[in-house]
């Protein structure tokens, strides 16, 4: 899909509510609320009804897209903008490129689009595992952790799906919840480098540690056989120059939401539904409110 097919298929709003009913409903409308079949109005083609709970919705309603006053035909630019640029798309680019009015605006649909990437099944990762910390954001050039500097945290199964956080520390604590809640426990191994954090949380997180391997970074080794963290790393390095080159600065606040969308892309970067996998995410993932995402 590129600009060309999209205009193409999608150029009128009607086009794009027959492909988001299409992904919405792949068996036929229901309603939201009873799950009901339902009809469409006579008088108002864009609307449900539901005979059973008197209810009358769009395909929209309830979703990311809910109360938006975008033509759907810019929402579909948008997304493939956001699915094909791999080091991400700022408002900024997305307001002159869509010509829309505002900044907020743009800020908006963009963060709304990431909302739903963020609302996808995240299956434990097996296999061999990757993981590291990385900081992102502030001033200063040093290593370790300046205070003004966010802690990422990257779990990556070789060959296989990229999972980033923004953890409040690097204390093993804390690695070891990120360790249960994506990784299998029986996972063949998992390489990190020689931060001191690692062996403690991997025995929290009740992975024996025969498979721990290690890679001593401080000694200034970065590959021994298939010991390496070198995947997950690119990974880190592929957000960090999204976040120089393209969002210019991501608050502390957001940088969750844009590591979710670089994983989400990331993860499925051969996927050549991207484009439609992108927007049924979107027309099934719940409301994101402008109120919500500036509280
Ligand atoms: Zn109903």
């Amino acid at each position: 899909m590129n600009l060309v097919d999209i205009n193409t298929m999608f150029p009128t709003d009607e086009k794009c509510r027959e492909m988001l009913t299409r992904l919405r409903w792949p068996e036929g409308v229901r309603c939201p609320r009873c799950s009901m079949d339902t009809t469409e109005l006579e008088t108002e083609k864009t609307l449900y009804y539901c005979k059973q709970c008197d209810y009358q919705f769009s395909v929209t309603a309830g979703t990311i897209f809910n109360d938006s006053h975008l033509p759907l035909t810019k929402w579909f630019i948008a997304t493939l903008l956001i699915c094909e640029a791999k080091k991400g798309m700022s408002a900024c680019q997305i307001q002159r490129t869509l010509g829309l009015g505002s900044y907020k605006t743009a800020w908006y649909l963009c963060h709304r689009i990431r909302a739903a990437m963020a609302q996808v099944d995240k299956p434990m990762l097996d296999g061999k595992i990757e993981m590291d910390e990385t900081y992102v954001g502030g001033k200063s050039h040093s290593i370790g952790r300046p205070k003004d500097k966010e802690v990422v945290i990257g779990i990556r199964k070789r060959n296989g799906d990229l999972r980033l956080f923004h953890a409040k520390d690097v204390k093993a604590e804390t690695i070891a919840r990120y360790i249960r809640e994506n990784v299998s426990q029986d996972v063949d191994v998992i390489f990190t480098d020689d931060y001191a954090s690692y062996p403690s949380a991997i025995k929290r997180a009740g992975v024996p540690s025969r498979k721990h391997k290690t890679i001593n970074h401080s000694k200034k080794i970065y590959v021994i056989g298939d010991t390496h963290t070198n995947t997950i790393e690119s990974a880190f390095s592929l957000f960090k120059r999204g976040v120089r080159g393209t969002w210019h600065h991501v608050s502390a606040k957001h940088l969750a939401s844009y590591l979710e969308e670089m994983s989400f892309r990331f993860n499925r970067r051969k996927d050549s539904n991207l484009f439609l996998d992108t927007l049924r995410h979107m027309v099934t993932a719940s409301v994101l409110t402008f109120e919500k995402l500036t509280a």
